[in-house]
């Protein structure tokens, strides 16, 4: 696209030992750098056609988009974890450049839903409507907020250094002087200043880079040699699930049960049998923003760049951000609304719908009359004030709660090692056998009850291994 806008980063290159040194950039790329940080999982790996290398949950992705929906407690659930919503998609808007394109809303088109005091939307595809029981198929465009000002961090003309591995702070004498000895570059002159630009897809490129290596802008300076992967390490998880959960206690589940089969030569999980519970658990992970995940994990050395991102949020002073709300968007962000389950072992916060706005006439008029309210005391409904309502896209008709959670209840699931997903079949089972040219008599059934710790665990090699099963299991025999 001729007229797209772009964003732009000075970089300063050592051109000898090919690396970036450092970079320096104003707040509308800043912008951009964090907002990665509030984005779900399942968007990620959206956004990245699926190969986001964050461990096995580009197989988890997949798997979703292969299941029919009749696996679904409802079908919008299957749009809710392939195109989970942010709790931050009102700021997207206000980015110099929104890399995720412009937020859509739906509603019923039906007249008799339309025109009443209460109207209900979804920002989630194929959501029942609340009156009529149809998908709302209506999609409007959320009108984009034109008003170009500070997102998450002030407009006032404030530079920030940004290092290879994303480390952000403002750009001062002495960060610029640390890292210049740290990296032990001592003629300046050897040092080159490129201008690079960034455009959607290149962003997409440098969130995808930013997930992999601790080199990031090197990666995008010098793409040719060698992407140096991050060899992430295991932390000792067992210290850190302490006083983390504070759960709703009413309805959360303490522990889940897992039958497996275990390939006894190398003590690894070929593939194991999910009840409803634990498949939502572990399908409820891909609405979870990125930021959650390194709040809830909270350790530095995986996720590529991304922790010493979160870290330099926390670290920087609160005088750069618009607000407070916006930096706790960023260090603790939030699902969705709606997007939470109930059931879940992990704490994890849901945001607040949106008050809903009100307006002189039914919607159908306002609509009809191109976006302005209705000038007469009553529409031509009768209607005199109608409200609009985020709709939960569980509540399918008249007020009855569908299955919780995303899966139909009367369902099990069979998973791989690398967490692909199957609906329960012997088909699939023997398939893997096959597959990997297994002999019964090396295999060995198990059941197991999984409980809060091993759930954080599951999640943790889930984000960093191909192997996730084995791994979380491993370290409980
Ligand atoms: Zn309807």
């Amino acid at each position: 696209m001729a007229d797209e806008k772009r964003l732009s980063l000075n970089a300063w290159v050592d051109k000898d030992k090919k690396r970036v040194v450092f970079a320096e950039a104003d707040s509308d790329f800043i912008d951009v750098l964090f907002s990665f940080l509030t984005l779900p999982l399942g968007t990620i790996i959206k956004l990245l056609s699926n190969k986001s290398g964050l461990g096995c949950f580009d197989n988890l992705y997949d798997s979703i988009k292969q299941l029919s929906d009749q696996h679904f407690s409802i079908e919008a659930c299957k749009n809710m974890l392939l195109s989970p919503c942010s709790a931050a998609a009102e700021y997207y808007d206000k980015l110099k450049l929104n890399v995720y394109g412009t937020r859509e809303f739906y509603y019923c088109k039906m007249d008799d839903c339309i025109s009443r005091t209460r109207c209900y939307y979804s920002s989630v595809w194929q959501t029942r409507c609340y009156h009529c029981g149809n998908f709302m198929d209506g999609v409007v465009r959320w009108r984009n907020d034109e008003t170009k000002d500070a997102v998450f961090v002030k407009k006032n003309g404030t530079k920030f250094m940004i290092t290879d591995d994303f480390r952000v702070t403002q750009s001062s004498v002495s960060e610029c002087y640390d890292r210049l000895k740290e990296l032990g570059v001592k003629d300046i002159n050897l040092l080159e200043e490129w201008l690079l630009e960034f455009g959607r897809e290149e962003l997409l490129n440098l969130l995808k880079v930013s997930l992999r290596t601790k080199e990031a802008l090197t990666n995008i300076c010098f793409p040719d040699s060698c992407l140096q992967y991050t060899s992430p390490q295991r932390n000792k998880w067992m210290d850190m699930i302490m006083n983390k959960s504070k759960g709703n206690a009413e309805f959360e589940i303490q522990e889940m049960l897992i039958r497996l089969i275990v390939n006894r030569t190398n003590n690894k999980v070929v593939c194991a049998e999910l009840g409803k519970e634990f498949a939502d658990q572990l399908l409820s992970f891909l609405t979870f923003p990125l930021g959650s995940l390194l709040k809830l994990i909270g350790y530095s050395d995986s996720f590529g760049c991304m922790s010493n991102l979160y870290d330099s949020i926390h670290e920087l002073e609160i005088k750069y951000f618009k607000s407070e709300k916006a930096k706790s968007m960023l260090i603790s962000p939030k699902l969705a609304p709606f997007f939470g389950y109930r059931k879940q072992m992990l704490y994890m916060e849901e945001s607040s719908p949106l008050v809903p706005s009100s307006l002189a006439g039914c919607q159908k008029c306002y609509w009809d009359n191109n976006n302005s309210p209705c000038s007469t005391v009553c529409c031509k409904h009768g209607v005199q004030q109608s409200h609009f309502i985020e709709m939960d896209p569980m509540l399918a008709k008249a007020d009855t709660y569908m299955d919780e959670g995303f899966v139909r209840s009367d369902q099990n699931f069979l998973v791989k090692d690398d967490l692909h997903v199957t609906p329960m079949s012997i088909l699939y089972f023997i398939q893997i056998l096959k597959g990997q040219g297994l002999h019964v008599n090396h295999l060995e059934y198990g059941e197991m009850v999984l409980e809060r710790a091993q759930v954080y665990n599951l999640l943790e090699a889930m984000l960093i291994s191909k192997t996730a099963l084995s791994d979380a299991i491993s370290s409980r025999k």
